[in-house]
């Protein structure tokens, strides 16, 4: 049984995650206390106690501890399943982490998938929706198995009240690749996504971006979203370059100027674009878990994160891999991931 400091490094959700993730596609059960401690709201939230259940679900496994708020949780995998699952957040909780914890047991399980997720897909501090469909899931299609997701409402933070659907068809292996350059640019586009709001906002804000970031008409799309109680207000910037597209995306709140906001979804860009590395931040630490399951891969990528550094740490707890990350002389990193030696 792995013991886990749950508030080791950056201390949050990811560790438990994470956890999960390796412990049931390598069956080492674990033990992990203090989930969160140094948290405004210590323990599990309702989007961990979601990914909890569901990665019970996938893989059979005899938990302990699971319930909200709890900070200590005991997890024994058994065999990996497949087939249709559902969950409902039941707030605006991520639905992607909750995905992200389920997928790799699921991509490499012994049959397809079906899975729908509610609650939320547009939340600060989560991966939304975009960067899951034009970031993250290209990005495991490149390992091999055939992940496809589908939007069937949007849930922005607070309310929540979204569904996704994502089919996978897994592999035997996942192959690791090495993602060193972006390639030519293709393209830069800006949306901006609206709910229960005037459109004005939205064409407020991409007027503002498509102006700091050289963009014609052609590439920025207001776009407002129906069949959605809540209001809401996401700008996402998709950098397309030949290797890969980044995602980065704002999230609208009360009282927050189209003008503060446009700043706010530019500064998140700003790292990436003032960088040739292909890998952005969110995608470097979410990369390293596939990639250690694959048994290696490289990558370039802006400087990691806190976040990304203690997922290495984690991984290394489950799998047998080096992580190896160094700075280039042109500042950015190079994230490498083989088999320990020795
Ligand atoms: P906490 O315990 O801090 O409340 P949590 O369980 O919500 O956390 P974190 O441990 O903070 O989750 O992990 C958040 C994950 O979401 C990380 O993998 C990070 O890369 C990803 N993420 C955060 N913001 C974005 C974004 N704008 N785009 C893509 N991914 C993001």
């Amino acid at each position: 049984m792995l013991e886990i400091d749950g508030a080791k490094g950056e201390g949050g959700g990811q560790v438990l995650r994470t956890a999960l993730s390796l412990s049931m596609v390598t069956g080492t059960p674990f033990r992990i206390s203090n989930i969160r401690v140094n948290r405004e709201n210590p323990g599990m939230m309702a989007q961990h106690l979601t990914a909890v259940k569901a990665a019970k679900a996938v893989s059979n496994a005899k938990v302990e501890g699971m319930r909200e708020g709890s900070t200590e949780l005991t997890f024994e995998p058994g065999v990996i399943g497949n087939g249709r699952y559902f969950y409902s957040v039941g707030t605006a909780g991520s639905t992607s982490l909750v995905l992200q914890t389920i997928l790799p047991a699921l991509m490499l399980a012994p049959g397809p998938s079906e899975i729908t997720l509610e609650g939320g897909t547009h939340n600060p501090f989560a991966p939304p929706y975009d960067f899951l469909a034009l970031t993250y899931l290209p990005a495991l299609a490149r390992m091999g198995p055939v992940v496809q997701a589908t939007l069937e409402r949007h849930g922005f933070y607070p309310a929540g009240g979204g569904r996704m659907k994502v089919d996978v068809q897994p592999v035997e292996e996942l192959q690791g690749f090495e993602l060193l350059e972006r390639g030519d640019h293709v393209r830069t586009r800006a949306r901006a996504l609206v709910s229960n709001l005037s459109m004005t906002f939205a064409i407020r804000e991409l007027d503002i971006i498509a102006q700091k970031l050289g963009l014609g008409a052609g590439d920025i799309h207001p776009e407002s979203i129906t069949g959605n109680d809540s209001a809401g207000n996401v700008v996402c910037i998709e950098v397309e370059h030949e290797q890969i597209t980044e995602v980065f995306t704002a999230f609208g709140r009360r009282g927050i100027t189209p003008e503060e906001f446009a700043e706010e979804a530019l500064t998140e860009s700003r790292e990436y674009l003032a960088s040739t590395a292909p890998v952005g931040r969110y995608l470097c630490d979410q990369l390293m878990l596939p990639l250690a399951l694959a048994g290696g891969g490289r990558f370039r990528t802006v400087k990691p994160t806190r976040h990304a550094v203690t997922n290495a740490e984690v991984i290394r707890m489950f799998l047998p891999v080096d992580i190896q990350i160094a700075k280039l002389d042109d500042g950015s990193f190079e994230v490498a991931i083989g088999p320990q030696s020795s």
